[in-house]
């Protein structure tokens, strides 16, 4: 029986500052449901090797990994923790990893932090360190991919997969989120290759599903050979980090849909704040695996 792969890592949760919204309890107690459930058949993988430098410097500069050893904060968001390096490589062998499961025709989700999306190519900033689909992205191309296209549904712009994959040949960038939010950036296309489907706060609940579902249209039309997934799951109603409105169902009907382009995708977690963020992924799983 075909199993959902599930890259994660009980390590990842080994770092955190009080009071800050992306906790180790995101990973921990979604390890916890996703345990107690027996709908999904899943199979549980620990990522492999660490990541080479040469791979994560096609999206990085030499400075900003650099900088990742030096004991001070990133920004207010963003806070220096010890071997934060560690962490964050580790989050990107496990989106390597998703990468590879998929083009072996595999379902799978990467459930480690820190997220990327928000990592640029000079600066960590967001909670993130290091950009995770971004280096995918990247090193899907540089073996073999020839149209990758990221989508992005976090309700944060993806800024720093933006600005890394701008222009980028043989690569689409779909990011569907609210604005004005956190970074404000996204309220328009950038360059070639970078599509931006902004929702307004407190959008009704339709609306942002038929912006979910035009990115969808878009990313179909480009007929990529291979999607990487941002999977953040802020966009819900309840989440203490944003004004939007989507239902645990909307989550479960963009796996699905994600499913039914036939092509073979990966999903890494990015964001998602609220206390039902297991059922969220949960409900995602479902959706992907068409149950
Ligand atoms: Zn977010």
């Amino acid at each position: 029986m075909p199993r959902v792969k599930i890259i994660t890592d009980e390590r990842c949760t080994g770092y955190a500052r009080t009071g800050h919204p992306e906790n180790p309890r995101r990973v921990a107690a979604t390890v916890a449901r996703l345990h107690s459930q027996t709908e999904l058949p899943l199979a549980w993988v620990t990522p492999g090797e660490n990541v080479s430098d040469e791979i994560i410097l096609r999206a990085h500069t030499p400075e900003m990994l650099a900088r990742l050893e030096v004991p001070e904060d990133f920004d207010a968001d963003t806070p220096f923790f010890e071997n934060i390096s560690g962490y964050a490589r580790a989050s990107v062998t496990a989106s390597l990893d998703a990468l590879k499961f998929a083009r072996n025709g595999e379902t799978v989700f990467s459930l480690m932090r820190p997220p990327g999306h928000h990592a640029t190519r000079e600066k960590s900033m967001g909670f993130c360190y290091l950009n995770n689909i971004a280096i995918a992205a990247l090193e899907a191309r540089a073996t073999g991919a020839k149209r990758v296209a990221v989508f992005d549904f976090d309700v944060h712009h993806g800024n720093g997969t933006e600005d890394i994959l701008l222009n980028q040949p043989g690569v689409e960038f779909f990011s569907v989120h609210q604005h004005p939010a956190y970074p404000n950036t996204g309220a328009e296309n950038a360059g070639h290759n970078c599509f931006n489907y902004p929702v307004a706060p407190n959008a009704p609940r339709a609306a942002y599903r038929a912006k979910l579902a035009h990115a969808l249209d878009d990313l179909r039309s480009y007929r990529p050979d291979l999607v990487a997934v941002s999977a953040g799951f802020d966009a819900y109603l309840h989440d203490p980090l944003s004004e939007s409105a989507l239902l645990p169902e909307d989550f479960y009907w963009l796996g699905e849909s994600l499913r039914a382009l036939g092509v073979p995708f990966f999903s890494l977690l990015e964001g998602g704040y609220s206390e039902d963020l297991p059922e969220l992924i949960f409900a995602y799983l479902k959706g992907v695996e068409g149950k």
